[in-house]
């Protein structure tokens, strides 16, 4: 099922093979670290690059001959100022990130893969299908880009747009590598957040790294039944095991696991089902996080009424689990959790953050 693309961007290299690019032309060292820092920069093909010789940005585009990404539409919230960009990529796919300003600084969600396999019934990710996963140079280009259209430093980063992250772990995982490099753009690991909708071998692989980033869980259902009704993947990865890889991966040092509820009325809303969802996670250290349901054209769900929504909180809350409420941001640029899309074309991941 899996699409991987190898290495298609000049953002999948680091500092290292870029020196080592032009020592393998008999060029000094250090023009490998002028091209990394242009890159940095946001200079995405070899004409943007200042400082560089003709003769080397030749070398460039022979060896990558394809055009860069590209930032093809920019829609500004006039609510709340929340940037959602669409990207073309170098096939024509196209993807969606979106930049949020909260009071701790700048956050950027971004996408893992062109499309998304997961299927869930109440997202707008998957209603197009899968295409193929995302490079970690491609990831790591749209971060760039987006810093330098927004001039300004990014301080946070979930990757809960559109694509399921451990669906495409490899390469999410040089993603972090790359983005966290301090001669690049130095993105400290606890400021990552990386959101699953429940792949248990991911989750394990995780584990086994000791991660400082933070993983967070789309839980939305308390009960195995209720879940595989609005999320297939609980038939391949069930609740019960699903809460024992999150149990493993707190034994082996991960940080606390943050769990994704959506609200949806009169389906997992009801007092009962925030008592179920608190004593289904009391015994790990979590955090729940609650999104108010966006509307996604031609779901069957619906969105909570707000009075619901805070009791359900308060229901969690008196079991001593710490429960937010996430704050909804660009919906009328429709960048809200779930209302992500593969294309432009085809009407509209994620604008919310925890
Ligand atoms: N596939 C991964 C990464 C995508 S994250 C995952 O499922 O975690 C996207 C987040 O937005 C998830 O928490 C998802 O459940 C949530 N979401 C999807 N559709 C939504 C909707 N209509 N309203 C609010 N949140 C939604």
């Amino acid at each position: 099922m899996t699409k991987t693309v190898g290495r298609v961007s000049l953002y999948d290299y680091d500092r290292t093979d870029w020196q080592a690019f032009c020592q393998a032309r008999g060029l000094p060292k250090y023009r490998g670290t002028q091209i990394h820092e242009a890159l940095m920069r946001g200079a995405n093909q070899s004409s943007l690059m200042q400082n560089i010789p003709n003769t080397l940005k030749a070398e460039i585009d022979a060896a990558f001959p394809k055009s860069a990404l590209s930032i093809r539409k920019l829609q500004v919230s006039s609510i709340d100022g929340s940037r959602k960009y669409l990207f073309q990529l170098r096939d024509g796919a196209m993807v969606e990130a979106v930049l949020m300003h909260y009071h701790h600084g700048a956050s950027i969600c971004l996408s893992t893969q062109v499309g998304c396999c997961m299927g869930c019934y109440f997202c707008a990710s998957s209603q197009l299908g899968f295409e193929r996963n995302l490079s970690a140079g491609e990831m790591l280009e749209q971060f760039v880009l987006v810093s330098k259209e927004a001039g300004l430093r990014i301080h946070n980063m979930v990757l809960m747009g559109i694509g399921e992250p451990l669906d495409n772990l490899d390469e999410v995982l040089r993603f972090v590598d790359l983005v966290s490099d301090p001669k690049g753009v130095n993105l400290g690991a606890r400021r990552i957040t990386i959101s699953t909708s429940g792949l248990i071998p991911g989750i394990d692989r995780l584990a086994a790294l000791r991660p400082q980033f933070t993983l967070s869980i789309s839980l939305h259902a308390a009960e195995q039944a209720k879940r595989a009704e609005i999320m297939p993947i609980a038939n391949r990865y069930p609740l019960d095991e699903l809460m024992a890889a999150c149990k493993r991966y707190l034994k082996a040092g991960g940080k606390r696991i943050s769990f994704e509820y959506i609200l949806l009325r009169d389906f997992n809303d009801r007092d009962e089902d925030a008592e179920a969802l608190a004593q289904l996670v009391k015994p790990l250290l979590c955090h729940v996080n609650l999104i108010p349901s966006n509307e996604v054209p031609g779901s069957r769900y619906h969105a909570s009424r707000k009075s619901q929504i805070r009791r359900f909180q308060s229901i969690v809350e008196s079991h001593g689990i710490p429960c937010t409420l996430r704050r909804s941001l660009g919906r009328d640029i429709e960048a809200a959790c779930g209302q992500l899309r593969r294309s432009e074309k085809e009407k509209h991941s994620c604008g919310d953050i925890c």
